[in-house]
């Protein structure tokens, strides 16, 4: 590393929009101390890889990134290694990568720029510390925002489901206050952004007092944010089934600035393997919610997270996971191999499965996602609604924003500009996206 104190900076996120936000933060922090960030990640003086633990290799891909970040001069720039990986692998990443000069865990990231300066001054640093929402208090206030913006309510996770590295990693579930993130909305929305994601690990589980010393659930706090002026669209994720309260599904019907899309994991359709995970929800559970929610909002499009393989996961218990997929229709899903986390229940259990199964069960249930996506998107075809425009397409006056739904729509429209709402018609369909024709301009 070199000893001049970093005049710019590169941040790479790994893994969930959490990580994202924070790596957002993190840049208004180092650019609240006059860094900028630098054209290239081989030319910045501090490079941060905020890192994720979720799945496979992950520290392996950190160790092989801190390699490359050797110049060929044998020199490199200031290395900190934050997030999941650095909770998990701690001390033992700088033994393993000398070139790190820092260590810091998810909940102290706040404290970058006194390490960076103990670097300047010859030292290593380590932080791990879980020291609640300490760091949502020391951060700079929020700046420029693009169109949609995220906003972490609430962290952490108590469920310990069995395949999970997410409660050692990130710590004991916790929630914001109120006032605390009713302030950065505004603050947000101000900077710009018409829509607001609210992040958590469980992040209907949200919890806390309002103004007037009320209990309040995530669903009182997405009816405060619908008063806002200038805030257009509200989304939540990631849930947990079991956290999904009545007056949750009952916004869903009545506040209009929540979109019409959920993403609910369920992991499995076989209460089987529910079980052995720790979900602590049934299949019918499951199904009987999404039920709920189709009730008071019948357009609501569903999303999931699916793993496939987990240990003792028999033909029959992943033929009830595809059964249940054909049943929900989903607007997109994420689906993912088993894959053992050490310090996991899961990872000692017995009648771990081959990679060669994972691999053909994976697939299928991915073709059918596609294909249930596929048919989603062909069905807003001759549809009309709002699209929230966010970056520029390939084609001049082209752009591209997300309808209602979560889907990318691209539009030719070289009179509107990005953070514009139009009104569009859907004209085509594909498996990722779909094109539309601008009807009438709505309020921006
Ligand atoms: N809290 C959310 C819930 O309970 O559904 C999920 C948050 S988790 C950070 C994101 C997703 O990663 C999970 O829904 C799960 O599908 C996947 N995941 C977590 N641990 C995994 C593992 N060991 N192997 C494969 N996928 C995993
Ligand atoms: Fe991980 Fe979600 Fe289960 Fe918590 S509820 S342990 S974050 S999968």
């Amino acid at each position: 590393m070199s000893t001049d104190s970093p005049k710019t900076y590169s941040i790479k996120n790994y893994g969930c929009q959490m990580n994202v936000y924070d790596g957002e933060r993190m840049a208004e922090m180092f650019e609240s101390q006059g860094m900028t960030p630098a054209d290239e990640k081989a030319n910045a003086d501090l490079v941060v890889l905020n890192t994720c633990h979720i799945r496979e290799k992950a520290a392996e891909k950190v160790y092989s990134e801190i390699g490359r970040l050797r110049r060929k001069d044998g020199s490199s720039p200031v290395i900190a290694v934050a997030g999941c990986v650095a909770q998990a692998e701690g001390g033992e990443i700088s033994r393993r990568a000398p070139e790190v000069d820092i260590v810091v865990g998810p909940q102290a990231y706040h404290n970058l720029p006194e390490m960076v300066a103990a670097v300047g001054r010859g030292e290593r640093v380590v932080d791990l510390d879980l020291p609640g929402l300490d760091k949502f208090g020391k951060l700079p206030a929020r700046r420029k925002q693009a169109p949609s913006a995220f906003l972490t309510v609430q962290e952490g996770c108590d469920k310990f489901c069995t395949y999970c590295v997410v409660p050692y990693t990130r710590g004991a579930e916790i929630s914001r206050s109120w006032s605390e993130l009713l302030d950065e909305a505004k603050a947000i929305v101000d900077a710009g952004a018409k829509e607001i994601t609210l992040l958590g690990q469980n992040v209907n589980a949200w919890d806390g007092e309002d103004d007037k010393g009320q209990m309040q659930g995530l669903d009182g706090l997405i009816r405060a944010l619908d008063k806002i002026p200038g805030l257009r669209r509200i989304r939540y994720m990631t849930s947990h089934p079991n956290d999904m309260t009545e007056g949750l599904i009952a916004a869903h019907g009545d506040v209009e600035k929540l979109m019409p899309f959920l993403h609910l994991p369920v992991q499995s359709g076989s209460d089987r393997i529910l079980k052995a995970m720790n979900r602590s929800h049934s299949r019918d559970s499951y199904m009987r919610i999404l039920d709920r929610v189709r009730a008071v909002r019948p357009d609501i499009a569903f999303s999931g997270d699916f793993i496939v393989g987990f240990p003792g996961e028999t033909d029959a218990d992943f033929e009830d996971t595809m059964r249940l997929v054909r049943e929900v229709g989903h607007a997109q899903a994420y689906s993912f191999k088993y894959s053992p986390r050490p310090g996991t229940p899961a990872a000692e259990m017995p009648d771990q499965i081959p990679m060669h199964v994972m691999d053909e069960r994976l697939q299928r249930l991915q073709a059918q996602i596609v294909a249930d996506q596929t048919s989603f998107n062909e069905r807003t075809v001759g549809r009309t609604c709002d699209v929230l425009l966010e970056r520029p397409g390939k084609f001049t006056g082209q752009l591209i924003g997300k309808s209602p739904w979560l889907q990318s729509v691209h539009v030719l429209a070289p009179d509107l500009s990005i953070g514009n709402i139009v009104t569009v018609q859907i004209t085509d369909s594909g498996p990722l996206s779909l094109k539309g024709e601008p009807t009438m301009r709505a309020a921006a």
